[in-house]
Order: structure tokens, then C-alpha cells, then sequence
């Protein structure tokens, strides 16, 4: 009896898709006319795959999403455009109202505030989760970073604006930290001589020390070719006669202490060919440099990978024209990911499991936490022209970790996809860390409709996490060499 119900269910359920008409629906629709102020637009529709599809008279291929496109230039004024779908005998049909009106926007490059000058500088000390950036602009990712700071360092502020102090960090610089990160202090700005220095081998790195009589603001950056982690010191005159080497070093060839104006810069020149992480963080008044030894072996059976997939829970990322979300899409190659490397041995760090939205914190302690030798994360792109394919991009925000980026940006080309970019000094927050290599690949497009099509398709993604984990290996395989 159960058995005949379903049966007669479904029998009915098919007997109404044949009878309706396809389904037809405008991306982007609002029910009301678009208003825009490019002559070219570009018509989106959603139908069913397998359907045939005409915009303004002309047809459009209708990809296995169901999705289709077409280019349009548009005339000033009111555009009717009519869009027809048919599948089989049967049609639908609806018009888009476009109403073109071209205008001369003011192009905004980013959105600065006038910084207010305090009329006596404020003291400050740094809490956990501190950072400085370069200016007081803002994008979709936050002005640009210069990095993370430890707690209790002192900062001396001259300016604010809306969230953010300016703070001067020696005579000639000036950066900007958000309010919310620190608290006032008491403390006396003069110069500070530098104290002694060592450099130490501690095992799973080199360790370079240097002693100060107060926390002062301290920025980081790396050079490649040869490789150099370079540690600014604001406020600081060396006083530093001598360097003691104390044991065998892994990694750091030698540190050299340069004075320029009352910035104190420790050149700390790597022996090897790669920069395998670094953290700076004080211990009392000393501030300490970690810079981690070449992994033992860089076979993927001895190395832990690090994994994020972008985006999950209540944040969706990009949604693709015909529905497919940029959070599963992240997951599902991350996952794939994850499964290969466990094959080959690798130990995974997984920043998301499943549906869930970490917060960046969170995702970075994850991969600290879990010892991870490289991480990589995943998410694909929204924007542009979707009726060709946009490619693939690789980004990196330390130049120390270019090669990495190029090594899995160059693995996804051999796909034959087209190519976005390899972009470096990325403000991604999970590009920032310098503790270990990492880089971010914006796989596809979302909004291409060619792409939504790779995309949708499972075994495409499982070919794209392979590309992924091929880049690494190369990455590694290259490294071994030198
Ligand atoms: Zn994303």
C-alpha cells in the first residue's frame, strides 16, 4: 500500500513537470526596472538544463546548470529586453526593464577619513590581537596590514580618526592601530638604547634575542633572493656591541644591526633557499625572533598541511547564477584535498570540517595550534563578465611566500583554465601569518556561467583539488632541491 502511494506520487510529480511550462527566472531580478549606467549589460537567466533559451531574439546556450547569459548594449533610456525559454512543446516568457542613464560617477579609490591631530600625544599599550596598518583607508579586506604586534607594546598617538589612532612610531614613521586593541598608558617615549643580543640554536628553530628597557613597536617584512627576515625597531639607537653566537644554527646565516635615523633594522639572512615561518614576540623586554628550520623532510608523509575552506554557515561567499554556494563548492575541494594528502601520508589541519563559519581568529589559532608546515586556502571568485570564463588566480601577501603561490597557481593552469593572476601583498587575513608558508586560490568564478558549469560538476572538483595538491608537491619536490 505504501508502495503504491509513492509510486502514484511520483508518477503524478512527473506527470506535472511535463505538463508545466520550464522554468525561467532573471539573476538579479528585483521585480522592478535595473537602473544602470553602463551602456553594456549583461542579462543572466536561470532555466532548466536542457531547455532552449533566446534573449532579445538571439539564442543563448543554456549551460548544465540551466544557466545562460547573453551581452547587451543597451540604448539611453528604457530597454525592454524579451527572454524566452522551450523545452519541448512548451515555453516561458518574460521581459527585463533595463533603464540605461549614463552618469559620471566620482570614482572613489578608497574611503579615507581626515585624521583629527590630538592636541597632546597619547600613550598607549598594546592588548592581544593588536596589529598596525600603513594608512587609515579601507577596502573590502581592512587597510592594508603591516602586521600583528605582542601585548604591552607602547605606542605613542599624535592622531585619530573613526576606530583607529595614529601613533608615531619613530621620528619619520607613522602607522595607524584601531582603538579597540589598546589601552592608555603611562610610559616615557625617549629613545631607548638596545641592550645585549644573542642568537641561539632552541631546536625546532633559531632563536635571535635582544634586549630593550620597554616593549617598543616593532614591524617585521622578508626579502627573497637571498632570503632575509628584516625586524624594525622603533625608537631605538644601537647600543648592541656584540652578537653572541651560542651553538650551531639551523637556518640563520648571520644577523646584522643597522641604524637608520632612530630605527633600529636586524637583517636576519637565512642559509636556505626557502623561509619556512617566523614569529616575533617579547618575552619581559626582550624581543624575541623565532625563524623555524627547514622541515627534516619535505616528503608529505613527515609534514602537516594546513587546510581552509573558505566562507561556511550563515556566510554563504559568492552565490553562483543558477544557486550553487561558495561555501559548499570551498568545502567540497578542501575535503577532496584533505583525503588525497591523508593518502599520501600528510597529517591535515582542517580550519571546517563541514557547515560552519570560523571566524579569522579562530581558523588562524586552529592551524597555530594544530603545528602546521604550510597551509593553503581555498575559495572561488565573484565579479566580471559572466558569460566568459575569468580564470583562476594564486595570491600571497609576504614575498616569502610567492613561490608557493606561483608553484599551485602554475599546477591549476595545467587545466587549461584561464588565467586571473598570480597577486601578491594580498591584505587576505589568512595570508598574514608569518609563522608559517601559506597561500589563498580564488579557484573560479562563480558568476562565470562557463565556470558555474566546471564547478557544478563534482568530478571537475576532484581534478581541481588534485591540481591543488600537485602545486604543493611541486612546491615541496622544487624546495628539496636547493
Ligand atoms: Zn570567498
Amino acid at each position: 500500500m505504501k508502495q503504491l502511494f509513492v509510486t502514484s506520487i511520483l508518477g503524478l510529480a512527473a506527470l506535472a513537470a511535463a505538463a508545466a511550462n520550464p522554468p525561467l527566472r532573471i539573476y538579479g531580478d528585483s521585480g522592478k526596472p535595473d537602473t544602470v549606467s553602463r551602456q553594456t549589460y549583461y542579462l543572466v537567466g536561470i532555466t532548466s538544463p536542457g531547455a532552449e533559451a533566446w534573449i532579445d531574439g538571439k539564442e543563448a546556450h543554456v549551460y548544465k546548470t540551466g544557466s545562460f547569459g547573453a551581452e547587451i548594449t543597451l540604448k539611453e533610456g528604457k530597454n525592454v529586453i524579451p527572454v524566452k525559454v522551450k523545452q519541448g512543446k512548451k515555453k516561458s516568457e518574460v521581459k527585463r526593464t533595463v533603464v540605461y542613464s549614463p552618469v559620471t560617477v566620482k570614482k572613489t579609490v578608497a574611503i579615507t577619513e581626515n585624521t583629527r591631530e590630538l592636541a597632546q600625544p597619547v600613550y598607549l599599550a598594546t592588548d592581544s590581537g593588536a596589529y598596525l596598518q600603513y594608512g587609515n583607508g579601507g577596502d573590502r579586506l581592512g587597510g592594508s596590514k603591516i602586521g600583528f604586534l605582542d601585548q604591552g607594546v607602547e605606542l605613542k598617538a599624535v592622531g585619530e580618526t573613526k576606530g583607529l589612532y595614529k601613533v608615531q612610531l619613530s621620528d619619520n614613521y607613522f602607522a595607524y592601530v584601531p582603538k579597540e586593541y589598546v589601552h592608555k598608558a603611562d610610559f616615557n617615549p625617549v629613545v631607548v638604547n638596545s641592550g645585549s643580543a644573542s642568537l641561539a640554536n632552541i631546536g625546532k628553530a633559531d632563536r635571535v634575542s635582544i634586549s630593550l628597557p620597554r616593549r617598543v613597536a616593532y614591524t617585521s617584512m622578508t626579502m627573497i633572493d637571498p632570503q632575509v627576515v628584516k625586524v624594525s625597531l622603533y625608537g631605538v639607537t644601537n647600543n648592541t656591541n656584540w652578537l653572541t653566537q651560542r651553538n650551531e644554527l639551523g637556518i640563520v646565516e648571520f644577523v646584522d644591526l643597522q641604524q637608520e635615523s632612530d630605527v633600529l633594522h636586524l637583517y636576519i639572512r637565512l642559509n636556505d633557499s626557502h623561509n619556512w615561518g617566523y614569529s616575533v614576540h617579547y618575552q619581559g623586554n626582550m624581543l624575541v625572533i623565532d625563524v623555524r628550520h627547514r622541515p627534516k623532510s619535505l616528503d608529505l608523509a613527515d609534514l602537516t598541511i594546513g587546510l581552509d575552506a573558505g566562507h561556511g554557515g550563515e556566510f554563504p561567499g559568492a552565490r553562483s547564477p543558477s544557486g550553487l554556494l561558495e561555501k559548499d563548492v570551498n568545502l567540497d575541494i578542501i575535503l577532496k584535498m584533505a583525503d588525497m594528502l591523508r593518502a599520501k601520508g600528510a597529517k591535515v589541519v582542517l580550519t571546517r570540517e563541514g557547515d560552519t563559519g570560523p571566524s579569522m581568529t579562530e581558523r588562524k589559532r586552529i592551524w597555530r595550534d594544530g603545528g602546521v608546515d604550510i597551509a593553503i586556502s581555498v575559495h572561488n571568485n565573484s565579479s566580471g563578465n559572466p558569460l566568459v570564463p575569468m580564470g583562476t588566480s594564486s595570491y600571497y601577501k609576504h614575498i616569502c611566500n610567492r613561490g608557493l603561490a606561483k608553484s599551485l597557481h602554475e599546477s591549476m593552469l595545467t587545466l587549461g583554465l584561464a588565467n586571473f593572476g598570480l597577486v601578491g601583498n594580498f591584505n587576505f587575513s589568512l595570508n598574514g601569518p608569518t609563522e608559517y608558508p601559506n597561500a589563498l586560490v580564488e579557484v573560479l568564478f562563480m558568476s562565470s556561467l562557463p565556470e558555474e558549469e566546471m564547478l557544478a560538476d563534482p568530478e571537475y572538483r576532484t581534478k581541481i583539488a588534485g591540481r591543488i595538491v600537485a602545486g604543493l608537491e611541486n612546491y615541496l619536490r622544487e624546495a628539496a632541491k636547493k
